[in-house]
């Protein structure tokens, strides 16, 4: 169910640019490295200089069969590079090599879960193609001299441009979407998924329409490189598409760029058709052509894939679903659970500490799982002072705290802390006395069969034992005694 907008439905398709993780561009030798000083990464090729002849670079090829079977797409066993032509200052050879007609990665899908009001709602992506290009130069706009400069680093470097079909219905299936796939990327390995450095880049489509209505003209927001941002262009978006429909105006279908410091987007040109690119098959590279047994060969090298893992996790560690897809966000996130659960032999205590506590504090340090100063070994022998009843929970997440800050590890913090539990009956049990002279009141009720009452004991005897009173034990011998 898609929830409408002032009764508009919103209609969004994905364009993403992941740039991948080769050393090499995608038809020459010259490096990818990022931040080197201008055109020093530019071989001939790179600049267009006439007799130069692309190669194309197997390690890019490979990486888009992971892409595919991650995806669960058509690996095409022949596709097509194609020359996409236009004209800019940071294209010197006036085409960018792409594929059109028949791209390598046909097909597939991108399924999330998100969160919708109190629900958590299962959503799947279908993907259109995903096709091997290059990315040209980049202008260098020097304010200060009044110049621009051409710089050809990025000229070549090889990107996978992932696009999908017009199903995403609102800014939040959106940036899902993108989190998703950027997590896909990123998990094996294809892509660094740097956003800032622009490896990892999304062109958002938008169109908005009257439900039953067909697709309505769209606008295509450029190179949005956060996920923040993303949400809040494609919110600007839509608002501005109603309130242009309702004063009865048409949509042109153009390309905007969003602006972070106005929260608005901008028309940058009107869009162009692909038949004013000119597409032709590339006479200076041949088919590219995919074996069955390389494809074999790179599904049998890949890593666990994260839905394969979440469903590992669900079968060998019996965690809810919820849990298994919340760990595998990242790969370190899994590991660190994994090895938290086998190191304490406790699965679903572990999964609750690092859903919890653990990651209550990263968030709040704005830090990711491996800048945790709490290893697994450390959380794994906390869970197990708990399960033999050394500590209560309340007293462990002070273990925790002083774990986090650096204190030291469980037993010594434990001790520091005085936060053993009372294991000596004699001691627990003169509290116990003692409360239960105090309050005699409750005594009665309980007596008279009110269960409630209990409740009014045991919280002094916690408070009188400083925490430290073993909860199972406390009611062990208060039903003694009353009993
Ligand atoms: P290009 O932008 O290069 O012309 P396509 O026409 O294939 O490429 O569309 C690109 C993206 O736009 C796809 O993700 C597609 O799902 C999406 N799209 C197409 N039509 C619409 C529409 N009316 N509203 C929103 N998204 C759309
Ligand atoms: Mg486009």
């Amino acid at each position: 169910m898609s929830k409408l907008v002032q009764g508009y439905e919103v209609v969004i398709g994905f364009e993403t640019h992941a740039q991948l993780s080769t050393n090499s561009k995608i038809f020459s030798r010259a490096s990818v490295a990022f931040g080197a000083e201008p055109n020093t990464q530019a071989c001939a090729l790179d600049m267009a200089l006439p007799g130069t002849l692309p190669v194309m670079n197997k390690g890019a090829v490979e990486r888009a069969i992971e892409f595919g079977l991650a995806v669960n797409a058509h690996v095409a066993e022949r596709s097509i590079f194609a020359r996409k032509n236009y004209f800019y200052p940071d294209l010197p050879k006036g085409y960018q090599i792409s594929q059109f007609e028949i791209p390598v990665v046909q097909g597939g899908e991108v399924s999330f879960f998100l969160e919708e009001g109190k629900e958590t709602v299962h959503k799947t992506v279908r993907l259109e193609r995903a096709h091997l290009e290059e990315d040209a130069g980049k202008s260098l706009h020097e304010d200060f001299i009044g110049q621009s400069g051409i710089d050809l680093n990025r000229a070549g470097t090889p990107l996978l441009e992932i696009v999908t079909q017009p199903d995403i219905r609102s800014s939040e299936e959106a940036v899902a979407y993108a989190k998703e796939l950027h997590k896909i990327v990123t998990w094996i390995g294809i892509c660094d998924g740097n956003m800032q450095e622009g490896s990892f880049r999304c062109d958002a489509n938008v169109s908005v329409r009257k439900p039953g209505e067909p697709l309505g003209t769209r606008r295509e927001i450029k190179n949005l490189n956060s996920f923040k941002f993303m949400q809040q262009a494609i919110d600007y978006e839509v608002r501005w598409q109603i309130e242009q429909i309702e004063d009865g105006h048409k949509i042109q279908q153009a390309t905007v760029l969003f602006n972070p410091d106005t929260g608005e987007t901008r028309a940058m040109r009107t869009k162009e058709d692909s038949a004013d690119y000119r597409y032709f098959p590339d006479p200076d590279l041949p088919p590219l052509v995919i074996g069955r047994d390389w494809v074999e060969r790179v599904k049998g090298e890949m890593t666990e894939l994260p839905r394969v893992m979440a469903e590992r996790f669900v079968k060998d560690y019996a965690l809810p679903e919820y849990n298994a897809t919340t760990l595998t966000q990242s790969k370190a996130m899994a590991a660190y659970f994994e090895a938290t659960a086998k190191a304490c032999g406790q699965p679903k205590l572990a999964s609750n500490w690092i859903m919890g506590e653990v990651s209550r504090r990263l968030n709040a340090g704005e830090m990711t799982i491996e800048q945790a100063p709490v290893s697994a070994a450390q959380l794994a022998a906390l869970i197990g002072r708990i399960s033999d009843s050394t500590i209560s929970n309340s007293a462990a997440r002070q273990v925790f705290e002083g774990l986090w800050n650096g204190e030291g590890e469980v037993d010594a913090i434990i001790e520091a802390k005085g936060l053993k539990q009372m294991n000596d009956t004699g001691e627990l049990e003169k509290i116990i006395d003692e409360v239960l002279a105090a309050n005699p009141k409750n005594v009665e009720e309980f007596k008279a069969g009110n269960a409630k009452a209990l409740n009014g004991l045991v919280g002094p005897i916690m408070k009188a034992s400083k925490g430290k009173a073993n909860p199972a034990q406390v009611n062990a011998l208060l039903m003694k005694k009353m009993g």
